[in-house]
């Protein structure tokens, strides 16, 4: 599948019950050549309303502290999300959600062959390495997508939630700079 291929398939997606009771598909956001991909959880109400990820106040502190490691979404970052049509209420995904809509994001993943991914709370960590591991014991470390060195760190709508874990996703994204660093 290429960009419009993918594009059209997300956008007529009915696979799962998701789609019934969502606006419309939010498929990612930046640029289809980053270096940097960033993989969240699902579309939350505004999202769902504006048709682009992170931009609700998670989003706000995401872009807070991309700008601060002197990112921007579009400027060598690509965005997106595990689930691409935002669970009723903000709930969890579940598990039948992920297994049928994944495909999609290994496929964004495979077309913006990013140089480094960030798995951003569990949904994406656990997605993308395959794993019922915690965040906490997958920080740190560099691991592997389909070849793309991955790091782990929290959820920002799980930092609004636990202020004193934002030291920690701070590091994270320092971790991160520094892999980015050696491999270039
Ligand atoms: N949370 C996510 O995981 N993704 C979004 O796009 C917004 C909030």
């Amino acid at each position: 599948m290429d960009w419009n291929a993918l594009r059209a398939a997300v956008a007529d997606c009915t696979d799962c019950k998701l789609r019934a009771t969502c606006r419309q598909t939010v498929l990612g956001v930046g640029d289809e050549r980053a270096a940097w991909m960033l993989v969240g959880e699902a579309p939350g109400a505004e999202e769902d309303r504006l048709g682009e990820p992170f931009v609700g106040q998670a989003g706000k502190l995401l872009d807070n502290m991309l700008a601060a490691i002197d990112l921007g979404r579009g400027r060598n970052v690509y965005i997106a999300n595990v689930l691409k049509c935002r669970p009723p209420g903000n709930r969890n995904p579940e598990p039948e959600e992920v297994a049928t809509c994944s495909p999609y994001l290994l496929r964004q993943i495979g077309l913006i062959q990013p140089k480094l991914i960030v798995a951003m709370g569990r949904f994406a960590a656990q997605t993308l390495l395959n794993t019922h591991a915690t965040i906490a014991s997958l920080r740190g470390t560099v691991h592997r997508y389909a070849g793309v060195p991955l790091v782990v760190t929290y959820h920002p709508a799980y930092l609004l939630r636990n202020l004193p874990d934002k030291a920690k996703a701070w590091a994270d994204l320092r971790f991160a700079v520094k892999t980015m660093s050696e491999l270039a």
